[in-house]
């Protein structure tokens, strides 16, 4: 069966490039009727912490990555990764290096100065004595000749020859294993087939690979994942603007349109654009993700939540919209229902700390008008309708959206004018803006104390 993982560093939020890795492997595993394996890499005690853990999993659960197993934490695993380095000593496959760090700088200078790639030169290689209580590194024994060779699935092959690696370290002097050990010794325990993940770590692949031969293990198939740039080019990172998953729910993003675009993102089917995750899980083929990195496009991102925002169920969006109306600090419960004010607004906010901000008129009475739509519609000669019209509504014997609508038609034809002469510079007068749902539902939702109490305002 197919496996997959996703193996992050917990020494920070959960950015969006890394979530769309665990997107990919996630799908991967789906398709495919696997497992999907979550392993935090925590073995960087100085840089590791529990906040980044918590919001790592925060974020794989508000994007609906569920995992099969783990998480799984690396700190807990050094005895298995001791364990492998004995057997790899015992077998000659690893050696003690007692370089210090003296030679090993000198030698890197000499190695620079002659314009050569610094590497380790081997001089340990063949060493039999163990001086007694000095320090030591464990390093692979890389073989000296011959080629590295993998199928990337993305990339395609890539062959790299071994006298491009050196001995690579595997445990430190402290006794602290390496990155590339402690992957390897993984995804060989965990019975990863897939290794699905940034291609940062490309140059690593070759390294981990003779590891694994080493340990006499299979080698799992890869697909390295290009990176997400910003709009200028360079990678994706904080100075574009949002990258931490849980910064764009705080956003007002919905989970399915960050999926949808993560997805899209560097993957395509035909001309498809939406996606549920139903059908990303059909259709989804690591194979045809671009080997050529991709731009964050925050447009299309809002494109993309406006449809989700347009066509999910009103009470789920209630639901979400709520703690964004709280952060305004309006209580919901004080007003219209936040349903009905998501059915009025469904259609017309990109986001939903948009659709908060501009439903709060529904529910407090608002500071400024905008200015051009005042300056348009709040004129001397709006003062007529708009007192009409008061007087009209004061009287209704009910206010539902049917009878406001009649109340604002008739005033119109009584003074001759079209109803948009009538119902803009009421809608200005109780929205503050030229824009709102129509003024119907609008002043339904509002009520008929707080649009009245707003019209004698803007008559002044
Ligand atoms: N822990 C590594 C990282 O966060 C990923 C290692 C891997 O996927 O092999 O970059």
């Amino acid at each position: 069966t197919t496996v997959t993982r996703f193996a992050p560093s917990p020494t920070g939020y959960l950015h969006v490039g890394g979530a769309r890795t665990a997107l990919f492997s996630w799908l991967h595993a789906r398709k495919h009727g696997g497992r999907f394996v979550l392993r935090i890499e925590d073995t960087d005690l100085e840089r590791s912490t529990i906040e980044s853990v918590n919001a790592i999993l925060e974020g794989m659960t508000w994007l609906g990555l569920d995992y099969d197993e783990g998480p799984f934490y690396q700190t807990h695993r050094f005895g298995e990764y001791r364990a492998v380095v004995d057997k790899l000593l015992a077998e000659d496959k690893a050696y003690r290096c007692y370089c210090s760090r003296e030679r090993l700088e000198a030698l890197r200078e000499e190695q620079m100065a002659n314009k050569l790639k610094p590497r380790y030169d081997g001089h340990c290689r063949h060493r039999t004595d163990h001086p007694e209580g000095q320090p030591y590194v464990v390093r692979l024994r890389n073989p000296q000749d011959g080629v590295v060779e993998f199928d990337d699935l993305i990339r395609g092959r890539i062959t790299i020859s071994n006298d491009e690696l050196d001995d690579l370290i595997l445990l430190r002097s402290d006794g602290s294993p390496t990155y590339n050990l402690t992957v390897v010794v993984d995804d060989a325990d965990m019975g990863i087939t897939h290794v699905i993940r940034g291609d940062d770590h490309i140059n690593n692949t070759p390294r981990q690979i003779n590891i694994l031969r080493a340990m006499g293990r299979d080698t799992p198939s890869y697909a390295h994942v290009p990176m997400i740039l910003g709009p200028d080019g360079s990678r994706l990172s904080k100075r574009h603007g949002a990258v931490s998953v849980m910064q764009f729910r705080d956003d007002g993003y919905l989970p399915e349109a960050l999926i949808n675009y993560l997805a899209r993102l560097g993957w395509s089917h035909g001309d498809q654009e939406i996606f549920s995750l139903d059908e990303l899980i059909q259709k989804f083929d690591v194979t045809d993700v671009n080997k050529a990195a991709s731009s964050f496009n925050m447009e299309k991102l809002q494109w993309l939540n406006q449809h989700y925002i347009k066509n999910d169920d009103p009470a789920r969006i209630a639901h979400l919209l709520s703690p964004h109306i709280g952060a305004l600090g309006i209580d919901p419960c004080e007003g219209p229902a936040l349903i009905e004010v998501v059915k009025a607004m469904q259609e017309r906010a990109k986001t939903l700390v948009e659709m908060a901000e501009l439903s709060s008129f529904f529910y407090r009475d608002f500071e400024d008008y905008d200015e051009t739509s005042a300056k348009k519609h709040l004129r001397p000669v709006a003062l007529e309708p708009l007192e009409r019209v008061r007087a009209a509504l004061a009287a209704l014997p009910e206010w539902t959206p049917e009878a406001i609508h009649g109340c604002v038609a008739e005033v119109s034809a009584a003074l001759e004018l079209g109803m948009g002469k009538v119902a803009q510079p009421l809608r200005v007068a109780v929205v503050g803006r030229a824009a709102s749902p129509g003024i119907d539902v609008t002043l339904h939702l509002v009520g008929r104390e707080a649009t009245l109490r707003r019209v004698d305002r803007a008559i002044g």
